[in-house]
């Protein structure tokens, strides 16, 4: 659901926040964001996984955290290192994948 927090307009389920700039014509009734983009996961330098943005995110218990949010603040094609439950990753995000 999307909705005004302090000014912004924010996806609640994928912390997605729509451009200031954008009038609330503009705003869909719907987000997207979240579905559109892809995350690789690289381990020690390799790709050991491809999927989506979000369902990484729900899978590693990291909804509302930091690494969520640096996650989510990527680019296409940058990388951050999250903490997982099963050391860390490289999340690189790629919406082609
Ligand atoms: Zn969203």
């Amino acid at each position: 659901m999307i909705k005004e927090i302090k000014g912004r307009f924010t996806c609640t389920d994928c912390g997605y926040v729509y451009s200031s700039m954008l009038g609330d014509d503009e705003i869909p009734e719907t987000c997207n964001k979240g579905k559109q983009r892809g995350v690789e996961i690289h381990e020690n330098g390799r790709l050991v996984a491809v999927g989506g943005m979000k369902d990484f995110i729900i899978d590693n218990d990291m909804e509302g955290t930091d690494e969520a949010k640096a996650i989510l603040s990527l680019e296409q094609g940058a990388s951050t290192n999250v903490s997982t439950g099963q050391g860390w990753v490289q999340i690189r995000r790629n919406d082609d994948v």
